[in-house]
């Protein structure tokens, strides 16, 4: 490669000169030449939407502050020869960018394309809320050590590998909680986890042999680019990695039930937790807890449920059990014999609330006076 320009992030007494002009003296020098290197001194948004007809070269060898390379654009190449700050690649849409130390959090936030490669590790919240389109290539998180905490949040299509060379945590290489509300794409990962991945957005598997190929089709690459061509042997032993995928509609689909009865509830839940179903048995043990009869059953109840299919509609019983659901007391059941099933209500648990008759889509409940 050509010499490259050479751009000071201060000035003659040795002062940080503010980003924005640090961004313009940037601009000016790409009229001469792609190749440019940067003696940063923290400033923010370092090759933020550089483009031009040529590939253009950005080296950075000081302190780096936020939003390395963000909305990066394609053709565009950033490298960090140390650590990096907060939001590299934020909103990047198809720049390369290196860091070849750790960086620190929000990397590849809201990224719709182009690779992030990082040499070490990341903090919280990597490869969140990424917006991939698929008429272009996926957006891409390459990270050689361990991520922080709750990674790839609502990514959207994007793909990680996290090695778990070195890593900052080791016992947590995915940090906690990772793939919350992740709805594409799929991590790579090698190393321990603390397993608190999301598992109703995400599920683990052993690499398939097309995710295998992608995968060391790509490794000598990034490990060239961040300078460790020495560990391909030890990122080859395919034994040694798993892939979280984003699970599909028809997977998550699956995995809902149906709204929990009230019974269902009061036996598995209610009941469990209080003491036979009295919450305040522990404050008052002695007090008399028979059922004061303000609500009435049996032949105290004016009105009684009757079930008859075909019901008031002309309709069949859909046999939804929504009457069974919503019944407060419990007292419908469903009843089979002969091929024939029907729902009858207790007598002896019914308070004649109505609410069967009122929720039955096809009205086949209906509510008879008693004498
Ligand atoms: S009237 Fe009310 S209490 Fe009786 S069976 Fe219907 S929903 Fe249950
Ligand atoms: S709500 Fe109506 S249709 Fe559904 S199971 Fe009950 S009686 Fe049958």
């Amino acid at each position: 490669m050509s010499t490259p320009q050479v751009i000071k992030g201060f000035d003659a007494q040795g002062r940080r000169i503010p980003s924005k002009d640090l961004d313009e003296l940037i601009r000016a020098a790409l009229k001469s030449g792609n190749y440019i290197r940067i003696e940063s001194y923290g400033q923010h948004n370092i090759g933020c939407r550089l483009h031009g007809d040529e590939p253009i070269t950005i080296e950075v060898t000081g302190p780096v502050g936020q939003r390395l390379g963000a909305m990066g654009m394609p053709g565009t190449t950033i490298i960090s020869e140390g650590p990096a700050s907060d939001d590299v690649g934020w909103l990047n849409i198809g720049a390369d960018i290196i860091v070849k130390g750790d960086a620190t959090n929000g990397v590849c936030n809201a990224m719709a394309a182009g690779r992030v490669m990082i040499g070490g590790s990341i903090g919280s919240r990597g490869l969140t809320m990424t917006k991939w389109n698929p008429e272009y290539d996926r957006p891409e998180l390459w990270v050689l050590g361990s991520v922080g905490d709750t990674f790839a949040e609502f990514n959207c299509g994007g793909v990680a590998v996290v090695c778990g060379v070195e890593p900052k945590r080791p016992g947590t290489v995915l940090g906690y909680r990772p793939c919350v509300g992740m709805v594409g794409g799929w991590i790579y990962y090698r190393g321990e986890t603390d397993g608190t991945y999301a598992r109703n957005s995400a599920r683990e598997q052993e690499p398939d042999d097309v995710q295998w190929q992608w995968l060391m089709d790509r490794m000598p690459e990034f490990l060239d680019k961040i300078g460790r061509p020495e560990l391909l042997e030890t990122l080859s032993r395919r034994e040694e990695w798993k892939v979280l995928v984003a699970m599909t509609p028809q997977e998550k689909a699956k995995l809902l039930k149906g709204p929990m009865s009230m019974a269902e509830f009061r036996r598995e839940h209610w009941d469990k937790t209080f003491k036979n179903g009295d919450p305040l048995a522990d404050l008052a043990p002695d007090l008399d807890r028979s059922p004061i009869p303000v609500i009435v059953t049996g032949e105290l109840r004016r009105k009684k449920p009757v079930w008859t299919s075909p019901g008031a509609q002309g309709k069949p019983c859909r046999d939804c059990h929504l009457c069974e659901t919503v019944c407060p007391t419990a007292a419908i059941s469903r009843q089979e014999s002969d091929e024939r099933f029907g729902y009858v209500s207790n007598d002896d648990k019914c308070i004649a609330c109505g609410f069967c008759r009122d929720v039955c889509p096809v009205s086949i409940w209906h509510m008879e006076p008693l004498p």
